[in-house]
Parts: structure tokens; C-alpha cells; sequence
């Protein structure tokens, strides 16, 4: 089953999230369980927790279909021990929003090396971070994004997904989110080889490892390394990878959600994709 939705806001409580979901037809969706752009949050309440829980039943959002963002503030590969203690102290406090929850994983940017260490150094800080983070929460999944490479932002490369992975003590509780805008940016040509893309990741990181998907077009061109998402076919990347993506049958039961930038048009874009993968809504 191809779960797929958008990523909501969750103005006004996380327990909006579902019924905003739900609401524009969405099968699977993310959000954010804080204010992304802040270090510390509120702790959810009793009864936002509640009413998630509820709306999310109601609407039947399973586990396998929800699959939130973290802060954009948290880097876990920070050259800097002191810095790289704070964001790993907001890591494990946004994992631990997910346990509340009831929520299976967590995305997020793997993290950046400022160009003051080497990238190997970063990614053996940001996989040393997640078993710390690992070891004092349970259950919730530390799901790493490929990202298009801006700046110093590692993680646009199958390579350093691995690299990552390799170093987490438990492999169960790690995995990989493949955005396409992401991907596109970062070098590969999901337009013209769709096939080759997906037998590369597989071959370097592991299919099993495939825990979500962000579906975006790119404003950015090939290889450009800069992150500008584009709605469905408006962007480099155009619809038949999207196409080829809903009938991809080595992807199933996982989140698949729209960060395009167009919010008022998510239903037609969830309704097509909803189409292109065979399901007659
Ligand atoms: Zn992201
Ligand atoms: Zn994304």
C-alpha cells in the first residue's frame, strides 16, 4: 500500500495535524511536534496527546504513516562538543515527543560539517549522537534525509547515508527518508534514470532501510547542491518519475509525503499520485 500525504501544520496543537490531514485526503503526513525553528518547546499536554491519539485512530493514521520532522537547529554532527551536546539534547527530547505520541519514527538532516572538520569526522559525530540518542529513548526510529548538499549539509550522498548507518549500534532503529527534490539537487538524475537511482541506493544503503519519502520537484537543476522545492511537475524533475515512484512495488507502507510549495493544490497532487499508483479514489 502506498501511503501518501503532505506535510501539515500543526498550528494550534500537534492533534490538528490528523484532521488537517484527513482533510485534504491525505493517506500518511508530517509535522512538526514543536516549533521548528526554536530550541525548546512546551512539553505536550495530557490532552494534546490524547487527542492525537483519537483523531489519528478516527482518521486511521497507523504508526507506518506518520512520520514527523525535527528542528531545523539541530545539527548532530557540530564541529563543536558543546553544541553538538545541545542538539542532542533537543534530538532525544524531540524523540521522546514521539514516544508520547505514539509515533513509530523521526526525520531529520543528518547534519553539517561548517567546514571546520573533514565530512568523514562530522559523520562519525552525527552516528556517535544517534546511539547516544538511541540508548536513553526506545522504540522510535532515527530516520536520516538525504539532503541536496547545500553548504556544508551532508547526507546528499548514498555513501555517507551508509557511512551513518554503519556506525549505529542498533540497526534497528535507523533509516533513511529519500527525498526526490533532495536527491535531484544533490547529483542524481532521478529524471532520466529513475531505475538506476533506486538500484544505487539499494546496492549502497539497503532498501530494508527505506523508512519514508519526501515527494517534491526541484527548482534547482541537476547536481546544483541547492535545496528549492518545486511542486509536481513544475519543477526539473516532472511527473513520469513521480509515476514511475507510485509504481514502484519495492516501495510499500511507508510514508510518502509533499513538501511541494504550493499547499492550496496538496489534494490534486495527492489525488493524482492516488491515481498514478492504481487506486481508484
Ligand atoms: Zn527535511
Ligand atoms: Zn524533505
Amino acid at each position: 500500500m502506498k501511503y501518501i500525504g503532505a506535510h501539515v501544520s500543526a498550528a494550534g496543537g500537534v492533534e490538528n495535524a490528523p484532521l488537517r490531514a484527513h482533510e485534504i485526503g491525505a493517506t500518511a503526513f508530517a509535522l512538526f511536534t514543536k516549533n521548528q525553528r526554536q530550541w525548546v518547546a512546551k512539553p505536550l499536554t495530557p490532552k494534546s496527546i490524547d487527542l492525537f491519539k483519537e483523531r489519528c485512530e478516527r482518521y486511521g493514521y497507523g504508526p507506518g504513516q506518520i512520520l514527523p520532522h525535527d528542528s531545523y537547529l539541530i545539527n548532530l554532527g557540530h564541529p563543536d562538543i558543546d553544541k553538538r551536546q545541545k542538539s542532542l539534547d533537543a534530538f532525544i527530547d524531540e524523540l521522546q515527543r514521539c514516544e508520547q505520541l505514539g509515533i513509530d519514527r523521526l526525520n531529520f538532516h543528518p547534519g553539517s560539517h561548517l567546514r571546520e572538520i573533514s565530512p568523514e569526522q562530522c559523520l562519525d559525530y552525527i552516528a556517535e549522537s544517534i546511539n547516544f540518542a538511541l540508548e536513553q529513548t526506545k522504540d522510535v526510529i532515527a530516520v536520516l534525509e538525504n539532503t541536496a548538499g547545500q553548504g556544508s549539509n551532508l547526507g546528499y550522498q548514498h555513501e555517507q547515508l551508509a557511512h551513518i548507518i554503519d556506525k549505529v549500534e542498533d540497526k534497528s532503529r535507523i533509516g533513511v527518508c529519500l527525498d526526490t527534490c533532495h536527491a535531484y539537487a544533490g547529483g542524481y538524475d532521478l529524471k532520466n534514470d529513475y531505475q538506476g537511482f533506486m538500484q544505487d541506493f539499494i546496492d549502497v544503503v539497503g532498501i530494508e532501510y527505506l523508512k519514508g519519502m519526501h515527494l517534491n520537484d526541484s527548482k534547482a537543476t541537476l547536481g546544483q547542491r541547492v535545496d528549492r522545492h518545486h511542486s509536481l511537475g513544475e519543477g526539473e524533475i516532472g511527473w513520469d518519475c513521480f509515476k514511475q515512484i507510485m509504481q514502484d512495488e519495492r516501495i510499500d507502507n511507508i510514508p510518502m509525503t509533499l513538501e511541494t510549495i504550493q499547499p492550496e493544490i496538496w489534494p490534486q497532487e495527492i489525488a493524482e499520485l492516488k491515481r498514478l499508483a492504481g487506486y481508484i479514489d
